[in-house]
């Protein structure tokens, strides 16, 4: 019986092995085939602005393009399709140094209600622009912590760019950033199109995109939140989501606190 049981043991770790490998390369087909997807969308979508502004361009230099207004029209294509090119290749470039492990972290002590507030501030013209009622709920002042400020605003710059683009019916939004047992917690909540279940996980990886209506409207490679996951876990902090289909979604990321901050009592100790 003995070794019936190690023969047992023995075909059970074979097949958990077989498993775990087939997991593994079906994992890995997919996300090459999502590689492939990206790097078609983004060929196009590199040279469409790239056509425009050369275009444009011959026009002026050629001198076929003399008139004042007509100059302006073609001077105003190709500073948005730069700008456009600019933003991509950004983007691009954030993915290459999170692959390569080359993103610096400079971190130092910062309260999150100014920086949530700071990208509120600088947020709210554009998300108003597209319809939305934009609110922020930071109930005074939370503790310290240790983060790179530049990272958290693209962080949320970057929820909150989702909550625009995902949200169809019911448009508003809202930053609330809250003092927490040991930790100081901003989420940004929408009443957008919620991601089903079974993504939930998923859309942390790259080139990931839940398909959908929506998803194929909006323009998008699925980069945003592997660039978000990654920088949040670069500054020592966490995030996690809640998510129902059309209800809506809430993102949160966590920042353990400095130090602990003293009590009034044992501050007023210290000082008288
Ligand atoms: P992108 O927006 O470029 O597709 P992201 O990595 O930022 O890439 O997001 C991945 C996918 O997650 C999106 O394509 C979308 O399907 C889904 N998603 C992200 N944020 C939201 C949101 N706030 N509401 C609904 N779906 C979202």
């Amino acid at each position: 019986t003995r070794n019936l049981i190690v023969l047992g043991f023995a075909v059970f770790a074979l097949f958990g092995a077989l498993v775990f490998m087939f997991i593994n390369a079906q994992r890995e087909r997919e996300l090459a085939q999502r590689q492939a997807g990206f790097l078609a969308n983004i060929t196009h979508e590199l040279k469409t602005p790239l056509a425009v502004m050369q275009a444009a361009g011959e026009n002026i230099s050629d001198g076929r393009v003399t008139d004042g207004n007509r100059l302006r029209t073609y001077g105003d294509h190709i500073y948005e399709e730069a700008i456009r090119l600019r933003k991509m290749i950004e983007k691009l470039l954030d993915v290459a140094r999170v692959d390569a492990g080359q993103n610096v972290v400079e971190l130092a002590p910062f309260q999150l209600d100014e920086i949530a507030e700071n990208v509120y501030r600088s947020s709210k013209d554009f998300v108003e622009s597209k319809g939305f009622r934009f609110e922020i709920n930071t109930g005074g002042k939370v503790p310290f912590v240790m983060v790179d400020a530049d990272h958290v605003e693209t962080i949320l710059k970057n929820l909150i760019e989702n909550a625009v683009k995902y949200s169809s019916d019911e448009k508003y939004i809202l930053i609330d950033v809250r003092n927490l047992n040991g930790s100081v917690a901003v989420s940004v909540t929408d009443k957008g199109d919620g991601i089903p279940k079974k993504s939930q996980k998923l859309i942390f990886e790259k080139f990931y995109r839940v398909e959908g209506d929506l998803t194929v409207k909006t323009k998008g490679h699925g980069l945003g939140l592997a660039i978000v996951k990654n920088l949040v876990e670069m500054n020592g902090g966490n995030i996690s989501l809640e998510s129902t289909p059309v209800k809506g979604s809430t993102f949160t990321i966590t920042f353990p606190v400095l130090v602990q901050e003293m009590g009034s009592s044992e501050a007023a100790k210290r000082t008288g």
